[in-house]
C-alpha cells in the first residue's frame, strides 16, 4: 500500500539544540520495571522502539540521587559509574538503529520512599507526600546545592554513557516541581513565595547542567503545565515558568496532573478520549518558540498530523501507543495503517511495570520479552514443524493471538473453530461494558490481522466435542475454550460456593448470562457481588445502573476495584459509581444468597442482611477444560491448552499464552514454557572492593 503523502509532515527531522531527530515520533520517557537492574531487558526494549523508527527513545525517570530512592517502585539510577555502564548498554542498543537516547533525570523529593537507601526525603518543606504520605526533611541550603550537583554528575555520566537527551525532569510533582508547586513549596527563603523564587532550584539546575552538556547533549525539560487540581501549578503559572526558563531548554516534555492524579496523564480510555490533554498542553506554544512534544494516547495518523499542522506541538510523544505497537512510525512511512496495534488504553502495562515490577502490556505480547525470550514484535521464524496442520478450539483472545503467531510462523493449515456466531471470546462482549469501547480494538486488530494469513481459516458457529476434533485429523490441536464466571458465587473468601447461589435460578446471574444470554435481573433492586476487584464487578454495576436498577456493589476487597488502582482507574471510577448512586460496601461478602434478600457478613466478624430482587455473581471464574481433558485422558498426542482455559486471568495474561505457545510450537515440549533469561546480581564481584 502506498503511503498518503498527508502523513509526509511526520516524518520531517526537528533540531533540538546540538542533536537532531530523524522525525516527529518520540517515545516520552516511560516506566518498565528494568531501571538498571534489568539492563538488557532495559536495553532490548528500548530498542525495539528505535528499529520501529522512533526518532528518540528515552528511560524512565533516573534518579540522581541516593535519597532519591524510589523502592518498592523500580526507577533508573545514575548514582555511579555502574549505572552508567548498565545504562550505555541501551544507548548503544538504540544507536544501532538510528534513534537518540534520551533519559530522565529526576528526582523524587517528598514521593520518594527510600525503602533501600532509608535515608530522609529531601523536599521544599516538611509537608508530607499526598502519594506516599511519606513525611520529607525541609531541604537546607546545603540540600539544594548538593542536589544540583548530583545532577550536573548525572549528567555528565549520561553524556559520557551516549545520552544525547538529558532531561530536567520536574513533571509529576517530582522535586523540581514541587519546589515550583505552592502546595509543597512553603518556604520563605530565597526559593519560596513568588513564582520566580519557586523557580529558582529548577532553573539553576538547568542553567548548570546545560554548563556542564549543554554543547553535546539536548537539554529537555519535562513538567505538568497543569497540575489540573493536583499540587503543582496551574495553566497561567506553567507557561509562565515555559516564559522564565525558555532560554536554558532545547524541548519542551509537557504534561498533565501530578503523581497522586498520574491518571490524568496516563488516562484510561474508560474515562479519557484520545488526546485530551491538548486542552492544556496546546497552549505552549503561546509562551515557547522552542520544540514541544505532548501526549495523549495517539494512534492515528490523521490526528498526529493534523496536530503538527496545527503547529501546536512539534513532535508525537507516545509511551502507551508505543509499548502497544513499536513500529507505529514504520507503518505509518509504509502506508501499513490498519497494522498499526493500537492501545487500548487499559493501563495494564502500568499496572505491570509500576506495581508489578516488569512491564507487559494487553494488545502487544512481546514487550517486555525482548531479550527475556527474544520476542520480536514483527518478525516470526518459520516453525521447524511449518509442515503440520492446527486445530484451534475457541477464538477468545487467546485463540485468536496464537492463531495469527500459528499463521505467520508458516504452519501448512491453522483452523480457528468456535462455537459462537463471532469470534472474540470475551472480547465480543467486555467492550459493551460502560467505557471500555476501546477495548474493542483486541478483536478488531486480531481480525484484520487473520484475514491477511492464507494459512488460517476461522470457522464460527461449531461446538467441537472430542469426537469432532479427532475426526478434524489436525496434527496439532489447541484448545482454547477459556472460562466462565462461576453460577454458584465460589470465591477464595468463604472458599467454597455461597449457599443459595445458583444462577439457573431467576434471581442469579451471571456475567455472560448478563451480556450474551439476554438473562434480565427480576425487580428494581440488584446486588453485584465482587470478589475479584477488577473491572467486571464495577462494569455489571454501572451497566444495571444505567438500565434503571437501584444498585449496591458488595466487595471482599478492602475497596471496590482495587485492581483499577494499579491502572489509575480506581479513583475516578469509584467517584463515578458513587455520582451515579451506586451504593458501595467493602470488605464484605455473603454468606446466603435467597429470593428476596441476603445474608452477609464484614471483615470485622459483624453480619448483615440486605434486601434484593437480583444477585449477580462476579466471585471468580472457572476454566472450562472438559474438553481438554477428555482428550488428554484418552491419550491424544500434540494436543495443548491456552488461556482461560487453564487458569482465568487478565485478558492480558490469556493473550500473553496463546502468544507463547505459538512461539514455541516446534519446542521439545511445547506444553512447558522455554526457559526464559534471568537477569540477576552475580557473585564475581567481591562485596568488600565494589564501587561505593
Ligand atoms: P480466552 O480468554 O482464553 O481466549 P475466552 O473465554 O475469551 O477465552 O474464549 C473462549 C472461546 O472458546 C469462546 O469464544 C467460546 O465460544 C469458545 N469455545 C468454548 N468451547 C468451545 C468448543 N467446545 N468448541 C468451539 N468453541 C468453543
Ligand atoms: Fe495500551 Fe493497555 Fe498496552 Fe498499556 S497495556 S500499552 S494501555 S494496550
Amino acid at each position: 500500500m502506498a503511503a498518503d503523502p498527508r502523513f509526509d509532515i511526520l516524518f520531517e527531522p526537528v533540531q533540538i539544540g546540538p542533536k537532531t531527530l530523524r522525525n516527529r515520533f518520540y517515545q516520552v520517557p516511560h516506566c518498565t520495571g528494568f531501571g538498571v537492574e534489568k539492563p538488557w531487558s532495559q536495553a532490548a526494549h528500548r530498542a525495539v522502539k528505535a528499529e520501529g523508527g522512533w526518532a528518540a527513545v528515552c528511560t524512565e525517570y533516573c534518579t540522581v540521587s541516593s535519597d532519591a530512592d524510589e523502592t518498592p517502585y523500580i526507577s533508573a539510577r545514575m548514582w555511579d559509574d555502574h549505572d552508567l555502564r548498565h545504562l550505555a548498554v541501551l544507548t548503544e542498543a538504540v544507536h544501532a538503529h538510528g534513534a537518540l537516547a534520551g533519559i530522565e533525570l529526576s528526582h523524587s523529593g517528598a514521593h520518594g520512599e527510600n525503602c533501600e537507601t532509608r535515608l530522609p526525603p529531601p523536599a521544599p518543606s516538611q509537608i508530607a507526600s499526598d502519594f506516599s504520605n511519606i513525611t520529607p526533611k525541609r531541604m537546607e541550603k546545603l540540600d539544594i546545592d548538593r542536589i544540583v550537583s548530583d545532577w550536573v554528575q548525572a549528567a555528565i555520566r549520561s553524556r559520557n554513557g551516549g545520552f544525547d537527551i538529558v532531561y530536567v525532569y520536574g513533571g509529576h510533582s517530582y522535586l523540581l516541581g514541587q519546589m515550583l508547586s505552592p502546595f509543597y513549596n512553603q518556604r520563605t527563603d530565597e526559593y519560596g513565595g513568588s513564582l520566580e523564587n519557586r523557580a529558582r532550584m529548577w532553573i539553576e539546575t538547568l542553567a548548570a547542567v546545560r554548563d556542564a552538556v549543554g554543547s553535546d547533549c539536548a537539554i529537555a525539560c519535562r513538567m505538568a503545565v497543569s497540575a489540573a487540581g493536583g499540587p503543582g501549578v496551574e495553566l497561567d503559572e506553567g507557561l509562565e515558568f515555559v516564559r522564565m526558563a525558555d532560554h536554558l531548554v532545547d524541548l519542551w516534555d509537557v504534561h498533565i496532573g501530578s503523581i497522586l492524579e498520574w491518571s490524568k496523564d496516563s488516562g484510561a480510555s474508560r474515562f479519557f478520549a484520545e488526546g485530551w490533554q491538548l486542552e492544556w498542553t496546546g497552549h505552549v506554544r503561546e509562551a515557547t518558540a522552542k520544540p514541544i512534544v505532548g501526549v495523549g494516547r495517539l494512534t492515528t495518523p490523521e490526528r498526529m498530523a493534523e496536530i503538527i499542522e496545527s503547529g501546536v506541538w512539534d513532535l508525537i510523544g507516545a509511551a502507551r501507543p508505543n509499548i502497544a505497537d513499536p513500529f507505529i512510525p514504520e507503518k505509518i512511512r509504509e502506508g501499513r495503517y490498519a497494522d498499526i496495534r493500537a492501545c487500548i488504553g487499559c493501563n495494564m502495562c502500568v499496572s505491570k511495570g509500576d506495581v508489578r515490577r516488569h512491564i507487559g502490556c494487553t494488545q502487544n505480547a512481546t514487550a517486555g520479552e525482548e531479550h527475556r525470550r527474544g520476542w520480536h514484535p514483527e518478525r516470526f521464524d518459520r516453525a521447524a514443524n511449518a509442515d503440520r496442520d492446527v486445530l484451534i478450539v475457541g477464538a477468545g483472545p487467546a485463540g485468536m493471538e496464537c492463531a495469527i503467531v500459528l499463521g505467520r510462523r508458516g504452519m501448512r493449515r491453522v483452523r480457528l473453530v468456535d462455537a459462537a456466531d463471532e469470534p472474540g471470546g470475551l472480547t465480543r462482549w467486555v467492550p459493551r461494558l460502560p467505557g471500555l469501547a476501546e477495548w474493542d480494538r483486541l478483536r478488531t486488530w486480531r481480525l484484520g490481522q487473520l484475514a491477511q494469513l492464507p494459512n488460517v481459516e476461522i470457522e464460527t458457529g461449531v461446538r467441537m466435542d472430542a469426537a469432532a476434533v479427532r475426526a478434524a485429523g489436525a496434527d496439532l490441536v489447541v484448545i482454547a475454550t477459556g472460562a466462565a464466571w462461576a453460577g454458584d458465587g465460589r470465591n477464595g473468601v468463604t472458599r467454597g460456593a455461597i449457599p443459595g447461589a445458583d444462577a439457573s435460578l431467576a434471581h442469579v446471574l451471571t456475567p455472560e448470562q448478563i451480556m450474551l444470554d439476554g438473562k434480565r435481573p427480576p425487580g428494581s433492586r440488584a446486588i453485584v457481588l465482587d470478589c475479584e476487584g477488577y473491572f467486571m464487578g464495577a462494569g455489571m454495576a454501572e451497566l444495571l445502573r444505567g438500565q434503571g436498577h437501584e444498585v449496591e456493589l458488595v466487595t471482599s476487597c478492602e475497596k471496590v476495584a482495587p485492581l483499577c488502582d494499579e491502572t489509575l482507574e480506581g479513583p475516578i471510577l469509584r467517584r463515578h459509581l458513587h455520582d451515579l448512586g451506586i451504593g458501595m460496601r467493602a470488605e464484605a461478602w455473603l454468606t446466603r444468597i435467597g429470593a428476596g434478600g441476603a445474608d452477609g457478613e464484614t471483615e470485622l466478624g459483624d453480619t448483615f442482611a440486605v434486601e434484593a430482587d437480583a444477585f449477580v455473581l462476579v466471585t471468580q471464574r472457572v476454566s472450562d477444560e472438559a474438553l481438554y481433558l477428555e482428550l488428554a485422558a484418552a491419550g491424544m498426542d500434540g494436543v495443548y491448552r491456552i488461556g482461560d482455559c487453564v487458569a482465568p486471568r487478565l485478558i492480558a495474561d490469556a493473550i500473553w499464552d496463546g502468544h507463547r505457545l505459538g512461539r514455541e510450537i516446534d519446542s521439545p515440549d511445547p506444553a512447558r514454557p522455554l526457559p526464559h533469561l534471568r537477569e540477576r546480581p552475580g557473585l564475581d564481584a567481591d562485596p568488600l572492593t565494589a564501587v561505593r
